[in-house]
């Protein structure tokens, strides 16, 4: 069995010269998916910079924004990012350090966190706009009553006998 995402913490990551790779096949945090993830990465540690390269696929339901119903989609996602690690120093100069720069850079004493990474891919290659596919039936067809309104709330139906 694949064992599960762990943080790790950058100093220990430092130590592997030929980085650490992860198997991956489980469900990841925040993400709402019919089967695990599944894939690999990797990460190496070269000193200023933390390279991560990964690639997952995994199945989740989506609503489809024309018909309302739900349906099943691959999602995957292929990437490759580097990540600034700050300059280790004292705490003074980090803060200012922090203040003064707006990319985000990583704590040289922080974890790196693999399953967070994955959900932030993952995350990105969720589509902009849901449609079911080419047999989409379309949004669903009003109903014969004028208002519309609460169509199969009972409170409506007993409002309207109430007419
Ligand atoms: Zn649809």
């Amino acid at each position: 069995m694949t064992p599960r995402l762990q943080p790790l913490p950058l100093q220990e990551l430092r130590l592997l010269g030929e980085g650490r790779h992860w198997p991956i096949d489980q469900p990841i945090a925040g993400l709402a998916s019919l089967t695990p993830v599944r894939g690999q990465m990797r990460a190496i540690h070269h000193g200023t910079v933390l390279e991560l390269e990964g690639s997952a696929e995994t199945i989740i339901t989506l609503c489809c924004d024309r018909c309302l119903q739900t349906y099943n989609h691959a999602l995957t996602a292929k990437a490759r990012e580097l990540l600034e690690i700050a300059v280790a120093g004292p705490e003074e100069e980090e803060v200012v350090f922090a203040a003064e720069d707006p990319v985000e850079c990583l704590d040289p004493g922080s974890s790196f966190d693999p399953e967070r990474w994955l959900f932030e891919q993952l995350s990105l290659q969720l589509p902009l706009v849901n449609r079911c596919g080419a047999d989409c039936p379309g949004p669903p067809r009003p109903t014969g009553d004028a208002s519309g309104e609460g169509e199969g709330d009972p409170r409506w139906a007993a409002l309207r006998s109430l007419r």
